[in-house]
């Protein structure tokens, strides 16, 4: 990329921002143009299931300052509906065309429905954005009614808490037999003991077999044979990749955006990918590409993904972050490092913490409560899954094949629509006491 080049970044989130400052940083003196089609410049998402909807912060406390002056074009509010590969062009509501000569996509990913469930009862809510905190917040007041949380993953969990925190009753429904059970069963034993601490209603096991809706709440029967009442009900299985406006632009987008291991689209050579929407492999654990969905994952591979464009496929260098990530619940901190979803066997490493082993190799870890004392087991871990000192020469873009039948820009679903480093984030009193 030289100085008069325009690069477009697609997705106003922490990647796409972390991405722009990188630009800069490496000194790109060009256009940047940065899309997105929330309203809001990038904020933190994490605080959105936490201290968002339990109202302890305004929506104004949660945006990201930038680290540098990005001196950036913002167009929020503006869903990009396709893009044109070939002929370098993103596309705008209202026919706007927009060329670029470096594109990032960065476009995260939306909540996933759950069949069966109301999809315009705005009791029925989401949790991914601040309009939807907002919403939810506004539901619960209409009853005092207990909430249900539909999902026992970390959205799900950590919203659970948050409705304790306010005083609600909520219950907790999952497919799994224990919250959280993926990060294995300590975690899992300690989730359950400190939910059922604060009297949050677990039906594990169990999903929704009829809703039964009525002006007041709703009646929700369960396969456990438990009938539970609502005022509202949260979603919170799990997200889809948003990339519906890649449709037809040559680009690989089955589950997320391909990408090699530089983080560059398969198929174009001037397209990089970051956030939760880029599938590509870290060759640390091995060549299968994989998304990871993460606040860390989304900062790395944003700034990774605008280094290696304005280096080029020749000189970029492999992304082979060491995953991190945590979670707040009540006051506990849960971490995890590296892929604890790879193991097929868990073993516990010290107390509260976990690893996770591949074939007897240690591919994850995760800990509960236990901040100070995963440092020695992340740097163990990073150890054991070095970086290969041979990585896969980066392959020049094949021609794309000609796009015969551009997409109706109107097709798709419309998305519904602290930081950095975990270590340096302030820990709860209790936790800091504990360490020393
Ligand atoms: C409620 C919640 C709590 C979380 N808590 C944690 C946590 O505790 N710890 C942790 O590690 N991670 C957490 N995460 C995950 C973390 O927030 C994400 O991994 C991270 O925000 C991903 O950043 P991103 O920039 O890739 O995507 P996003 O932050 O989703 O940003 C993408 C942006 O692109 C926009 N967009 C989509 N399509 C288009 C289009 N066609 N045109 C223009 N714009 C478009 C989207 O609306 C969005 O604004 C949480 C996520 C949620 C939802």
């Amino acid at each position: 990329m030289s100085d008069g080049d325009r690069i477009v970044i697609v997705g106003a989130g922490v990647a796409g921002l972390r991405a722009a400052e990188r630009l800069r940083e490496t000194g790109f003196d060009g256009e940047v143009i940065i899309i997105g089609d929330e309203a809001r410049r990038p904020y933190h998402r994490p605080m959105v299931s936490k201290q968002l909807v339990t109202g302890t912060i305004r929506p104004i406390d949660a945006y990201i300052k930038p680290y540098i002056e990005i001196d950036a074009h913002w167009r929020l509010g503006t869903r990009v509906t396709h893009v044109d590969t070939k002929q370098r062009t993103i596309y705008l509501p209202g026919g706007e065309e927009l060329w670029y000569d470096g594109l990032i996509c960065a476009t995260g990913v939306y909540p996933r429905h759950l069949r069966g469930a109301p999809r315009h009862d705005p009791r029925v809510r989401v949790l991914r954005t601040v309009e939807d905190s907002i919403a939810l917040r506004r539901a619960l007041t209409t009853s005092t009614k207990p909430a249900v949380v539909i999902g026992s993953g970390l959205i799900g969990c950590e919203f659970a808490a948050s409705m304790r925190y306010l005083g609600r009753d909520v219950t907790l429904v999952g497919h799994a037999k224990a919250p959280l059970y993926r990060f294995g069963p300590i975690v899992a034993e300690e989730v359950t003991k400190i939910q059922k601490e604060h009297r949050v209603n677990l039906a594990m096991n169990s999903e929704v077999r009829h809703w039964i809706s009525s002006k007041e709440a709703f009646g929700l029967h369960l396969t456990n044979n438990q009938l539970v009442v609502a005022s509202c009900v949260v979603l919170a299985i799990g997200s889809v990749p948003s990339v519906d406006w890649l449709r037809g632009s040559g680009l690989n987008i089955d589950d997320g955006v391909l990408c090699d291991a530089y983080l560059f689209a398969e198929g174009a050579d001037d397209v990089v990918v970051a956030g939760d929407i880029a599938k590509w492999p870290n060759l640390r654990f091995d060549d299968k590409p994989r998304r990871v969905e993460h606040w860390m994952n989304a900062v790395d591979s944003g700034r990774a993904a605008a280094e290696n464009l304005m280096a080029g496929r020749q000189a970029a260098k492999p992304f082979c972050p060491l995953p991190r990530a945590w979670s707040t619940i009540y006051d506990v901190r849960l971490m995890t490092a590296g892929l604890p979803a790879l193991g097929d066997d868990t073993v516990e490493l010290s107390d509260n913490i976990t690893g996770f082993l591949r074939a007897g190799k240690l591919v994850g870890i995760a800990g509960w409560n236990r901040p100070r004392q995963m440092l020695p087991w992340m740097a163990e871990l990073e150890r054991r899954l070095p970086v290969p000192d041979t990585a896969p020469v980066p392959v020049p873009a094949p021609a794309l094949a000609p796009v015969d039948t551009l997409p109706d820009p109107f097709e798709g679903t419309d998305p519904l629509k602290v930081e950095e480093d975990w270590l340096s984030m302030p820990l709860p009193e209790s936790l800091l006491r504990e360490a020393v």
